[in-house]
């Protein structure tokens, strides 16, 4: 992943939140695409606001909606975790303050392996199903998907499936909505 593949991947990940019905009302979120040793000045300065803090951690993200990506991660890597993170940004835009962090980091799971679902499904029905990377891409995909659903994290992993028992019940929709009207999930 590099700077010029960058820009068509927060494209085609913001219209994934378009047609949710859940736009991204912030024109400009500066994506920096940062190598480890940036990533840890980075965070070193805006400790506060970093949510991630675990070095295996591959995106950053702060309260002043700038996202820094690890350079150099397959496409797919990449856009599961720019999917996260625009999930942050969108959480933060549409005025979910102050949400428990299992609930916050499990939505933005949540919204990472529907995006892999997607991108599968839109790549099938391209010509690139026809080439002989997609197979990998598709395994690559569930292989993703299955490392969401089986994270052992007490945040991430808990999160993600707590808000999945939550989705499969009430929808996405039904889901924030709960959220918003309560501060806690159903
Ligand atoms: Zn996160």
């Amino acid at each position: 992943m590099d700077d010029h593949a960058l820009k068509p991947l927060e494209r085609e990940i913001r219209e994934f939140y378009e047609r949710l019905g859940m736009k991204i009302h912030q024109r400009n979120i500066p994506l920096l695409l940062v190598n480890q040793q940036e990533m840890k000045k980075d965070k070193a300065r805006c400790q506060k606001n970093t949510v991630e803090g675990e070095d295996h951690i591959l995106v950053a993200h702060s309260r002043d909606l700038t996202i820094r990506v690890w350079k150099g991660f397959p496409r797919l890597f990449t856009g599961q975790t720019l999917a996260h993170e625009m999930m942050h940004a969108w959480l933060t835009l549409e005025g979910y303050h102050d949400l428990d962090l299992v609930v916050e980091e499990g939505l933005c799971e949540i919204l990472a392996h529907m995006w892999l679902d997607s991108h599968i499904r839109s790549m099938s029905k391209s010509k690139m199903a026809l080439s002989p990377g997609f197979d990998f891409q598709k395994r690559l995909a569930k292989f993703l998907q299955h490392d969401i659903e089986s994270n052992p994290d007490t945040v991430y992993g808990d999160g993600f499936r707590k808000m999945k028992r939550a989705t499969d019940m009430y929808g996405l929709k039904g889901t924030l909505d709960y959220i918003r009207m309560t501060g806690s999930y159903p």
